[in-house]
């Protein structure tokens, strides 16, 4: 590729930054430089909210992403694989099995905490020469030049880049500074995320319960543990992060399936997320582009939003590698028009899936068997299910 005298900008250096940051230079590009308003040093690691206590579920095409990065070795260091996701409803019998063997591919995906997603992509980005971090730090304003975009950083400096990507998380200001408004919809419903003992082996397992509530998931994490994450309307989920760890524990088993999980030992930290889903109404303008979060919040019922983030930007590094002059709209147009298809579909089966679990009768009712994860993990799943939530296919 042409060299640019100017730098590509990221601003954000969250899941979504960190590794558009680790593409761009997998494509040849000399001049990287991030921005990120937490601190970044390998001792402490990421300070990112991207990496709080959360545990995030791997597709198979994400992990194959950070292999092609060099990063995959290091990451299943501390993660465990998804060999089977046993997907159950309440008041329903039965239950839905995918296996890794019945697909043909050793593992479905893997998880991996946060904290240690952010080490790996950390410190292969500090270890890359041509990616300049800038942290503490913060974009401040941001100006449409002829040819770029001149930007300004809270420490004073200013810097004109070819092309400017906002990583800058769903309340996004660089997507302001762009001119690109965003719709929200408040879920009224919030996540409750945890890390369980578990006293027995999980055998690589995820158990996805459909409760009345919303969504019960556990998945399998290194270290004899399993991520929780469950979902459902703020008061019920503000009552459960407030149980005594021997009655959550005892809320859990009993919805989950005694018969089913493994026995539970201690609960870690707790956090809850409010769900919120976001769109930015455009993501590309002349010479800057709106990433991950910023462009794109979705519910995380199926654990889509980072790994539909992460094939948005493995092409956006392959066409903006290609390009002569990176910011050119026509080439930020190419991207967004390949991309259109697949985010419109996660968005319309994250938005169906939670609707889904409430009703009790009607065409959909049998849909709920299908799994949060595995709606990413097995695309030919995910693909039926988004078929049949949006009346494309007749169940
Ligand atoms: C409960 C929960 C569970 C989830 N589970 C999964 C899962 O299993 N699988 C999956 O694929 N996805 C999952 N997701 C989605 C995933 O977490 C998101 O896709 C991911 O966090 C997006 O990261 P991001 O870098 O775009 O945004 P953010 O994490 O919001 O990061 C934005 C960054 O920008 C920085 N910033 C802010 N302002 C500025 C500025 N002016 N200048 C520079 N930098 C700035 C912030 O400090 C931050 O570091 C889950 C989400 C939730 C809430």
């Amino acid at each position: 590729m042409t060299q640019n005298a100017k730098p590509i900008l990221i601003a954000g250096g969250g899941m979504a930054g960190l590794l558009f940051a680790l593409l761009l230079r997998q494509q040849g590009h000399h001049q990287v430089v991030l921005v990120e308003p937490m601190a970044m040093t390998l001792a402490e690691g990421p300070l990112s909210p991207s990496f709080d206590a959360r545990s995030t579920a791997l597709s198979a095409g994400t992990l194959s992403i950070f292999a092609r990065l060099g990063l995959y070795e290091t990451l299943l260091e501390d993660a465990a694989a998804i060999k089977t996701v046993e997907v159950s409803r309440k008041g329903r019998l039965g239950i839905t099995r995918m296996r890794a063997e019945e697909e043909g591919v050793p593992a479905l995906g893997a998880v991996v905490e946060n904290r240690w997603l952010g080490q790996v992509l950390l410190s292969a980005v500090l270890q890359d020469t041509g990616i300049r971090v800038l942290a503490p730090n913060k974009v401040v304003a941001a100006k449409r030049l002829v040819e770029g975009y001149q930007v300004e950083l809270e420490d004073g400096d200013t810097l004109e880049v070819s092309l400017l990507v906002a990583a800058d998380g769903a309340q996004s200001s660089l997507r302001q500074s762009m001119g690109i408004s965003a719709q929200y919809e408040d879920t009224g419903t919030f996540a409750l995320v945890a890390n369980v003992e578990i006293l027995e082996s999980h055998h690589n397992v995820a158990w996805e319960r459909f409760l009345p509530t919303g969504p019960l998931a556990l998945l399998p994490l290194s270290q004899q543990r399993l991520a929780l994450i469950w979902m459902g309307p703020k008061d019920y989920i503000d009552e459960l992060k407030a149980l005594p760890d021997a009655a959550l524990v005892e809320q859990i088993t009993t919805l989950a399936g005694e018969d089913r999980i493994p026995p539970l030992g201690r609960v870690g930290g707790r956090i809850t997320h409010p769900l919120i889903a976001t769109k930015a109404v455009a993501q590309v303008v002349p010479y800057g582009v709106v990433v991950g979060n910023a462009a794109h919040t979705v519910h995380p019922v199926g654990g889509q939003g980072f790994n539909l983030t992460a094939r948005d930007l493995s092409l956006l590094a392959e066409e903006v590698g290609d390009a002569q002059k990176p910011g050119e709209l026509q080439v930020l147009e190419r991207y967004i028009q390949a991309r259109e298809k697949d985010q419109a579909m996660i968005r319309h089966a994250t938005k169906w899936l939670p609707d889904l679990f409430r009703v009790e009768f009607g065409p959909f009712a049998h849909t709920r068997q299908l799994g949060l994860v595995a709606l990413d993990l097995w695309p030919s799943l995910r693909t039926a299910f988004a078929q049949r939530a949006m009346g494309v296919r007749h169940v």
